[in-house]
């Protein structure tokens, strides 16, 4: 009797499992050590946009962004590795549906792309950073709606365009800027050392990182900034001119697109 009802339990147990959100937890992935909030210059990433489509906010002409914009809340190692993809929990849209004004505004899309999702098919930037690097940030976030949440909350809070700006480093196509000031006035800012990245000597990325309980605290890679990895001692901070012409007009989605 007591074993027709262990099989019974483990019948409905299994169902349960199978019929919601299957877990797969990969228990190769230990805990992370912190957060690094990786936000994107959209001067610089919009310079490679060559063809537009609806869901790429370098397309929104004179609405195009001109902040950096989120491109994710990535847990990190000490050791400068991290994981990602830590257990299975597919990308649902309607989760996170009454954050979307914040998404589309501060976390949008720069780019036409399809990134891959963690099992090989493709889908949204917000689906790619949740299941790569939101389904890593165990214990502090369980779920869709709070990582994204939270993320938007401290990006509001660490405003990094209007500290650059207050320290007079404004997006220009014609300034260089040194690479130690902009540093500086984030460190007089945050009392952090932030990471940054550099493409064609102009800034790409700007990481501030955080401390479980979101106490800021410097990130691994800052300490490459005094080798000067990826920037130049001076750089640029580009205004991005929104595509005209024919390259504006909305590519047309192909039938895989618009399924
Ligand atoms: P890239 O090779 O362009 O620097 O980075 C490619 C991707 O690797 C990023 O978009 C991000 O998903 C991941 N990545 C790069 N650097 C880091 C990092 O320092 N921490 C984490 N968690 N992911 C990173
Ligand atoms: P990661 O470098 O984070 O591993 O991959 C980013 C993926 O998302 C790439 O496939 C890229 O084409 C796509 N993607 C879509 N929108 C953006 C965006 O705004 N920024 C970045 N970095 N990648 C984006």
């Amino acid at each position: 009797m007591a074993s027709r009802i262990c099989l019974l339990l483990l019948v409905v147990f299994l169902a349960g499992a199978f019929a919601g959100d299957v877990i797969e937890v990969n228990k190769s992935q230990r805990e992370f050590d912190y957060f690094a909030l990786s936000l994107q210059w959209p001067g610089t990433y919009c310079r490679g946009t060559r063809h537009c489509c609806s869901k790429n906010a370098c397309c929104r002409g004179s609405d195009a962004p001109t902040q950096f914009t989120i491109h994710g809340l990535w847990p990190d190692y000490n050791d400068g590795s991290w994981p990602s993809c830590c257990y299975r929990s597919d990308f649902k849209e309607k989760e996170i549906s009454t954050l979307m004004d914040g998404l589309e505004k501060y976390w949008p899309s720069l780019s036409c792309g399809s990134p891959s999702s963690c099992n090989g098919g493709k889908g949204s930037f917000w689906g790619h950073e949740w299941e790569k690097h939101g389904t890593c940030s165990s214990p502090v976030f369980h779920d869709e709606y709070n990582y994204f949440l939270t993320t938007l909350n401290i990006y509001l809070k660490y405003n990094v365009t209007d500290v650059l700006y207050q320290a007079g480093y404004a997006a220009s196509n014609s300034e260089k800027y040194p690479l130690g000031g902009i540093v500086t006035a984030i460190q007089n800012a945050f009392h952090i050392t932030p990471e940054v990245v550099c493409k064609k000597g102009a800034i790409d990325e700007i990481r501030i990182c955080f401390y479980k309980d979101f106490k800021p605290r410097d990130c691994v890679g800052s300490k490459e900034l005094t080798s000067r990895k990826s920037c130049p001692q001076y750089v640029s901070l580009p205004e991005y001119t929104p595509l005209d012409g024919e390259a504006m007009v909305l590519k047309m989605p192909t039938e895989r697109e618009a399924l």
